[in-house]
């Protein structure tokens, strides 16, 4: 009730069940949201994804989950992947819940705090994976727990999917059960993260769903020369042939190029733009032709708007020289890409030389981008995000999203496994702390998040 003062008034007979139980499944929530942030899943010698694994499954365990129906299982000893499945009829297909454990790094030193110490301060839950993604996580677990403890029984098995290398590292949990055990997640569709609630200061917008996403490549570029005694510069520098290049990179914008989905959120974003003159940018790009000067308002206004319209490519690192009184040998930089579906690859690279403009710097794929193809955009899914959100919050438009970072989604869809990034946890727009220092999120909008992702599983699995 205290989370759902308005959707509790709006929702059906139903209701008083759902007030009732919020209580308890939010104190579980919680714990298990607790559990999972202290413990650590980095990709480091410190991180251990099999034991967060584990604490869940010991969970399910104690809920009376039969064993034949949950496992931990990976390529490697600290990598493991958490599969449990909740059994519907089985009259139609199961859907999947996917969650990623593992987390990015994070350092005492940047931090305010403890990273993997779990804080509530101020309306927040802080800890490094509050918002990427164990709140996603422990919700799924906190609902399918609910769900079993109702002893709700839909059509469809549910099947949850708590994986690891999502954020990097080399045994990626959903493409390695994708390839290796199909059967095990095989479903009509998934849930994973991607999408969710925006917000800006405090006032709820948009509920975006997540359908399709750019592509990641790495690019090395690498100037290398034969160097000398710093007493005796030249001008053909290794270190100032790259920077060059890359200071011409830093002007340089990928053209403007909207698609379905990006055109979609342009166009329904419109709808909840206090300025008025935003809004019309936002109409004018979602335009067959867009226009451009909108387009380059916008982009300068945002990041995220700039991202949803062009491929982008930043450099990330740098490295040169090897002595303080040495001509550079070597200067190298990392530019990362987030490319637009459709867009090759090849073509990037190409657009990269052209703009580096400088023979002497030599641009090589780091790794082979995964391409990632849309998901048709259901109407069961996409009904049952509309009237929830409708229900639970009013005034709020549900947008299709292209994500301008990669998600696991990418492994499913290429498994023919249509994949959908939707939530009901909101998060400011200008207060993306994911991946960064004191990541955190909202103890109102964790709880909300938890409970649509409740009715959104029963109604889609119904
Ligand atoms: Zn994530």
């Amino acid at each position: 009730m205290r989370h759902f003062t308005t959707a509790a008034a709006i929702v059906c007979v139903c209701s008083a069940m759902l007030v009732a139980q919020s209580g308890p499944n939010d104190a579980r929530a919680r714990e298990i949201f607790k559990e999972l942030i202290e413990i650590n899943t980095t990709d480091t010698p410190n991180g251990n994804v099999t034991k967060a694994a584990d604490a869940v499954a010991a969970r399910l365990k104690a809920a009376g989950f039969p064993a034949a129906d949950m496992q931990v299982l990976g390529p490697d000893p600290r990598k493991g992947n958490l599969v449990a499945r909740l059994r519907g009829t089985g009259a139609k297909r199961p859907v999947l819940l996917l969650a990623h454990l593992d987390v990015v790094e994070a350092k005492r030193e940047d931090w305010s705090m403890d990273p993997f110490a779990f804080v509530e301060k101020d309306g927040f839950f802080y800890g490094r994976g509050t918002s990427d993604d164990k709140s996603m996580a422990s919700q799924f677990v906190a609902n399918v727990l609910r769900l079993k403890e109702e002893g709700w029984k839909g059509e469809r098995d549910l099947i949850l999917a708590l994986t690891a290398d999502e954020e990097g590292g080399t045994f990626n949990g959903v493409d390695w059960l994708v390839k290796n055990h199909r059967q095990l997640i095989d479903a009509e569709f998934a849930i994973n993260e991607g999408g969710g609630g925006s917000m800006r200061n405090g006032k709820y917008l948009t509920n975006e769903i997540q359908a399709s996403e750019k592509v990641f490549q790495d690019f090395h570029l690498e100037v290398t020369n034969s160097g000398g005694h710093s007493s005796l510069p030249v001008k053909d520098n290794a270190i100032y042939h790259l920077s060059e290049g890359l200071a011409r990179l830093a002007k340089f914008d990928f053209p403007v190029e909207l698609n379905e989905v990006t055109r979609g959120y342009f166009q329904r974003s419109a709808d909840v733009q206090s300025d008025p003159k935003v809004a019309a940018d936002m109409r004018a790009v979602a335009r067959p032709s867009p226009d451009l000067a909108a387009a380059a308002r916008l982009s300068a206004s945002l990041p995220y708007y700039n991202a949803q319209m062009r491929t982008t490519c930043v450099a990330t690192r740098l490295a040169g020289g090897h002595a303080q009184n040495a001509l550079p040998q070597m200067a190298s930089a990392n530019v990362n890409c987030r490319i637009l579906p459709g867009v090759s690859p090849a073509s990037v690279k190409d657009k990269l030389v052209e703009v580096l403009a400088d023979p002497k710097i030599k641009v090589t794929f780091v790794g082979e981008a995964t391409p990632s193809k849309p998901s048709p955009l259901r109407p069961d899914v996409m009904g049952a995000v509309e009237s929830l959100t409708k229900q639970m919050f009013p005034g709020v438009i549900v947008v299709p999203v292209m994500s301008t970072g990669a998600t696991d989604g990418l492994y499913l869809r290429n498994g023919e496994i249509p994949t959908y990034g939707v939530d009901g946890t909101f998060g400011d727009v200008e207060d993306v702390r994911a991946h960064g220092r004191d990541e955190r999120i909202g103890v109102k909008q964790f709880y909300e998040g938890l409970e649509f992702q409740y009715r959104l599983i029963k109604e889609l699995a119904k």
